[in-house]
């Protein structure tokens, strides 16, 4: 049996393969169900791995535990929560023991304690620091399939605490980080990961591969096939993740570093339908107000997603964001509590929009990606509220009535529906040995679910043109964008504000429109805006001749909420006023005005210390 032993610290053995199988709660409903995952884990085992199999609770189970609790009290302790939600995967692992045992072979279940997933202690979300591998490592060589308990640990006191739902997929790949798996598989219901949601758009196809930055932006977007956290692990521990159906032995869809195909702009498509737009128009333009308003909404756990700053004219300021719907009317009140300090001329809200975004690693490498969604927009009539660009994103705000046939319009454009006609880049074989021996290290120095910052850095290359008083109707991003493209500017970041309906009646009925261009192209850029402006019926054109933008990118930035904080925080006492922010799952980007520009990086660099990489 030694020679079968394959310890994380020692690369010298020849390794025996180790495979990571996650059973979701559907592919173990029932017994039936339990027994065809047992023997697909067998399967794998004598095909020559070591199999760790994670599993969830049976079918519904963890919302009937929730209901039962329900019609107890509305307000359960937490902790008993914990205790009582983390019966459903001791359920599950038990049988899948007992059905591995009933086709003659040997397995061990092992509940988070067991295995020696430590975590915080924030009961219902809590966070993984550590998991002990000897004694998983001593019953692989012993030849068990080991099962594991997904979804729970126990925290420093040995309370059982949970790592919130679908936290099971987080399990899961972070056993394979601390194991060095060969491969995570993560067996579900739907067999891959899809160009977009087909319920809403039956055309949408099964992608082969796609990146974990992809991945992440459209976890975070809702496509719901996969716990986010575990998409941080997977890149932050370069495990491959391979999402496929427990029915079928069709492969399904490989989360890895590169995508399949980098030269496409767009790999995914996505829509956020619950979203509420709110406007915080004709606040002071200085330093400290976006941190005033953000800091109160974080301190009440609403999530803020699509900030968009626009300066305006006469000094003043718009601060557009979304917010979910249900939680409109609390950050409101956040926003009215700011409002005391800041002195907005008017705070004003809609709850009917959706968000519908597109994501691809290959936009950050080409020209008018932005502009072909606009253009499809527009000639289907449907109105851009506000929009976002970030590397690899562009997010749009639309009336929610028009949403689902917004994400199919654009789907189309990108030709997300037919299979692309450019060859797929073969897989870079994963994790070489020195890379291994680096992630274990930084595996053991610190707790695996912390924010990590691979990178702060300053761009001040750039200028700024803003249009403002541009029409609230179909068609005009699009038309900017194609006058701009036509000039021969490159334009980098897009934010478009929009007074959210119920605004100050001065600055109601029109959006303002800020993009970002090299320094070079600014007296092109500026005089192509005019003419638009001239053609659109616009109120104006303002420019900035130098702007610095400051980026902070990294892993866990929209899960470990208060990075944007701690940004706003950092600049806002080093007297910097924010000009446009825009924020993404894995970048959050602020310009600044120019000349603070290597200050703005250094406060950053301060105020991130404790978490760069
Ligand atoms: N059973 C838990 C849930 O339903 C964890 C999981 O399924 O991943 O959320
Ligand atoms: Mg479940």
């Amino acid at each position: 049996m030694q020679a079968r032993r394959r310890d994380t610290t020692d690369f010298n053995l020849p390794p025996m393969p180790l495979i990571v199988q996650k059973f979701g709660g559907s592919s173990v409903a029932n017994p039936e169900k339990i027994l065809r995952a047992a023997r697909r884990a067998i399967r794998a085992q004598q095909e020559g791995n070591q199999v760790v199999m994670v599993v969830s609770a049976m079918g519904d189970t963890t919302d009937d535990l929730l209901d039962l609790a329900a019609k107890i009290t509305d307000k359960p302790p937490a902790r008993e929560m914990d205790m009582l939600l983390s019966t459903g995967e001791q359920v599950s692992v038990a049988l899948m023991a007992i059905a591995i045992h009933s086709l003659g072979h040997q397995a061990v279940s092992l509940t988070g304690a067991q295995i020696g997933v430590k975590t915080d202690g924030t009961f219902r979300k809590a966070r993984i620091r550590s998991i002990e591998t000897a004694r998983l490592r001593k019953l692989l060589d012993e030849g068990n399939i080991v099962i594991a308990a997904g979804f729970q640990g126990i925290d420093d006191h040995f309370n059982i605490t949970t790592l919130g739902r679908g936290g099971s997929d987080t399990t899961a790949v972070a056993l394979a980080a601390v194991l060095r798996a060969d491969a995570c598989e993560i067996y579900t219901d739907v067999d891959g990961v899809y160009t977009t949601d087909p319920r809403v758009v039956p055309e949408a196809r099964r992608v082969g591969r796609i990146g974990y930055d992809e991945m992440l932006e459209l976890a975070s977007l809702g496509a719901g096939v996969m716990h986010s956290r575990s998409i941080e692990f997977g890149k932050k521990f370069d495990v491959p993740i391979h999402v496929r159906s427990s029915f079928t032995d069709q492969p399904g869809t490989m989360i890895v570093a590169e995508p399949e195909r980098p030269d496409l702009p767009v790999s995914g498509a996505a829509i956020t339908k619950d979203e509420a737009l709110i406007t915080v128009q004709g606040v002071p333009d200085k330093p400290g107000t976006s941190l005033e308003i953000f800091a109160r909404i974080a301190a009440k756990n609403i999530s803020v997603d699509m900030i968009v700053q626009n300066v305006g004219e006469s000094g003043k300021a718009d601060i557009s964001f979304t917010v979910p719907q249900n939680e409109l009317a609390a950050a409101l009140d956040a926003v009215r509590d700011a409002d005391l300090i800041v002195g907005a001329e008017a705070i004003a809200s809609d709850d009917q929009v959706a968000k519908v975004s597109v994501v691809g690693l290959g936009m950050a490498r080409q020209t008018g990606v932005a502009q072909k969604m606009f253009r499809a927009l527009a000639d289907a009539g449907i109105n851009i509220q506000m929009i976002t660009t970030s590397e690899i994103k562009i997010s749009v705000l639309v009336s929610r009535d028009r949403a689902a046939e917004a994400l199919r319009i654009v789907h189309h454009a990108f030709s997300l529906d037919e299979e692309p006609h450019s060859p797929i880049r073969p897989l870079t074989p994963h994790a070489a040995a020195g890379d291994a021996a680096e992630i274990v290290s930084r595996l053991q120095s610190m707790n695996m679910e912390d924010l990590t910052i691979d990178e702060i850095s300053l761009d001040n290359t750039q200028a700024r043109v803003t249009i403002s008083g541009v029409p609230d109707k179909p068609g005009i991003a699009a038309k900017v964008f194609e006058d701009v493209a036509a000039a021969g500017v490159f334009v980098d970041m897009i934010v478009q504000s929009h007074p959210a309906a119920g605004g100050h009646p001065s600055i109601g009925g029109s959006a303002t429109l800020s993009f970002t261009v090299p320094q070079n192209q600014l007296s092109k850029s500026v005089d192509a805006a005019r003419r638009i402006a001239q053609n659109l019926g616009c109120k104006g054109v303002s420019s900035s001749p130098i702007i610095a933008k400051l980026s902070v990118s990294g892993v866990g930035l929209r899960t470990h909420t208060g990075v944007a904080i701690r940004m706003f925080k950092a600049l806002a006492e080093a007297g910097i006023n924010l000009e446009m922010i825009n924020t993404s799952e894995v970048r959050v980007n602020v310009v600044v005005e120019g000349l603070s520009g290597e200050k703005g990086l250094k406060q950053l660099q301060t105020a991130f210390a404790d978490v760069m990489r």
